[in-house]
């Protein structure tokens, strides 16, 4: 049995969702700049913090709830995960060397509608094989983009995104899947970068008008085993090699596929310097 979903959006629901998706787009643009070599994870988590501050935008990660009981809420306002760190890494003191690979995830909510987005920027002159890693997960949530037009099942994509992460060569985690986003975060459905028996079962869903979902395939290089560390938070790889993680949140429209988390429009950077303010 597929899910039914109850939060669909209308289309001015979608429209009032973009000043966050815009936000964490600028968000991610400001990790982009600052992350060179002899920066600090917690300096980009400041400026990102200071962004949404003047934008009042509400942090979305800052002071998440664990998912284990009575451990520690999330202290950051972005997660920083370097190397083979997967996702939900601590931002603070660690300072990003030549070589390295960030990956950077946040949210906000403005007007009471939220986005979520993630990239990996690499530090310097990285590895090739950690940049096709890159490479080819940016792909996959490109692929995933192209597919939502053309499919009319989730798992259709799935299936796809998952073979073409295979046909690479690297590892699809399983261990975490994105997300339907509206007023909160993480709402229904889950929605997983690979096929399961338990998305076949109920877990599959219609590629609708009014779908808003969070897609953030993580991929590792060498193995889909991801591993706890010990703060309560950081997810790294089971073998200690890269692990890379792209996300946007995407709307079907009536009139296709809209990237909440898209860069400006020319519209947006002409309407954005009206009011005075960089676009970005
Ligand atoms: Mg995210
Ligand atoms: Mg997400």
């Amino acid at each position: 049995m597929p899910t039914k979903l109850r939060n669909l959006r209308s289309s001015r629901e979608i429209d009032a969702m973009r000043p966050a998706g815009l936000a964490v787009y600028q968000a991610l643009q400001i990790a982009r700049q600052m992350a060179q070599p002899g920066v600090t994870t917690g300096q980009i988590d400041d400026a990102i913090a200071e962004h949404f501050r003047r934008l009042g935008a509400e942090p979305l990660f800052l002071n998440y709830p664990n998912s284990s009981a009575g451990k520690p809420v999330f202290p950051g306002v972005t997660c920083t995960s370097v190397n083979e760190e997967v996702v939900h890494g601590i931002p603070g003191p660690r300072v990003l060397r030549a070589g390295d690979v960030l990956s950077i995830d946040t949210g906000c909510r403005i007007k009471g509608w939220c986005g979520d987005s993630a990239v990996t920027l690499p530090i310097g002159q990285i590895e090739p094989i950690v940049a096709r890693l890159l490479d080819v997960t940016r792909g996959v949530l490109e692929l995933a983009i192209q597919l939502m037009a053309e499919k009319q099942w989730w798992s259709e994509v799935a299936s796809e995104m998952a073979t073409y992460v295979r046909d690479q060569g690297f590892y699809v985690v399983e261990n975490f899947v994105g997300h339907g986003i509206g007023r909160d975060m993480h709402e229904e459905p889950q929605v997983p970068n690979f096929v399961s028996p338990q998305l076949r079962r109920n877990g599959d869903f219609r590629l609708e008008p009014g779908l808003v979902i969070a897609v953030e395939p993580m991929v590792n290089l060498g193995t889909k085993r991801v591993v706890p560390r010990p703060d309560h938070w950081t997810q790294a790889t089971g073998d200690g090699q890269a692990s890379a993680h792209f996300e946007h949140t995407i709307a079907v429209t009536d009139d296709g596929i809209r990237v909440m988390t898209a860069p400006p429009t020319k519209e947006e950077q002409a309407a954005a310097l009206g009011q005075g303010i960089a676009a970005g």
